[in-house]
């Protein structure tokens, strides 16, 4: 009895994993480095794996020398996946499958950006059009019933997917699956954990709701807040963060942890130390609801 409670115990611990989900479209800078950290420590310190997944399903918003920056940059800073790298564009036979088993769900959306310009949630306009054409959107039925999900740092989070999201896309009139979706299928079926920033916390409801469309389950939340400057924007290629220097990973880790609030020593750790050290100390609650603001050169 004690031996397959023991044993038990093995499998669910070899079934735990956890991924950092970056879109390709710059180099990895601090705010991404600190997400990858994070995510990395949380599944480690749980004996779990750890895996890249690049999030490349917009083929408008796709840069091949950003996946290979982003890979090169992770294994510099000693973050090394549990597995190949996957891409969410791999795995487009998933997403065709759970749209087929949605379908009945659905109807096809044809209004234009204009028309839904003046609206938060989408008005409904096309519910009851069951006649696919090929420059129609797919949209799911929001329903009146209450769901949750439960976050790490935010407890039970409630949501009624009528009032707060409505009729999500799910498959864009371009013939390409959304964001939403993707995430949907490949967090449920392939994380027990997924940790990430807080300006994602707003798309996990309606990922939520579309597992449970799907009879998936959710992974275990985290949100973290998200690295910003000082006038409080976030980093990005947008706003022109700068990439990591390759070349001081050890400086960076550090920096990076000391963002996260886990009081880092200061020690003159090789970079395998850093993650050890990392992995170690980690502890999620002692991420402040503000990380301190970024600022270019303050690594020195
Ligand atoms: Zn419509």
């Amino acid at each position: 009895m004690q031996d397959n409670r023991h044993a038990a115990a093995i499998e669910r611990s070899l079934g735990l994993s956890g991924r950092f989900a970056p879109s390709p479209t710059g180099p990895l800078h601090m705010g991404s480095l600190v997400a990858a950290l994070a995510s990395y420590c949380d599944i480690k310190q749980r004996g779990g794996r750890w895996f890249l997944r690049i999030d490349d399903i917009d083929p408008a918003r796709m840069d091949h020398e950003a996946i290979e920056h982003i890979a090169q940059a992770l294994t510099v800073h000693g973050l090394v996946a549990d597995g190949p790298q996957r891409q969410q564009s791999q795995f487009n036979s998933r997403y065709r499958r759970a749209l087929r088993e949605l379908i009945g769900e659905c109807f096809y959306c044809r209004c234009s950006r204009r028309e839904l310009r003046d609206h938060k949630i989408y008005p409904g306009y096309c519910r009851a059009n069951q006649e696919k054409q090929s420059n129609h959107a797919v949209r799911i039925r929001a329903d009146r019933r209450r769901r949750s999900f439960t976050d790490a740092l935010r407890g039970t989070c409630d949501f009624l997917p009528e009032e707060e999201f409505g009729d999500l896309v799910i498959w864009r009139k371009e013939d390409l699956v959304t964001y939403h979706l993707a995430t949907a299928c490949d967090d449920s079926m392939d994380y027990s954990h997924v940790l990430r920033g807080d300006d994602l916390f707003a798309m996990t409801a309606p990922q939520v709701f579309i597992m449970a469309k799907l009879g998936l389950s959710p992974p275990q939340y985290a949100h973290i807040p998200v690295l910003t400057f000082a006038d409080g924007t976030k980093l990005s290629k947008q706003t022109h963060a700068p990439g990591l220097d390759n070349t001081q990973p050890e400086a960076n880790i550090r920096a990076a942890l000391d963002f996260l609030g886990q009081a880092p020593p200061n020690a003159q750790f090789t970079v395998n130390q850093w993650i050890h050290w990392a992995v170690t100390h980690w502890h999620l609650k002692a991420v402040p609801s503000q990380l301190k603001p970024y600022v270019a050169d303050d690594l020195a």
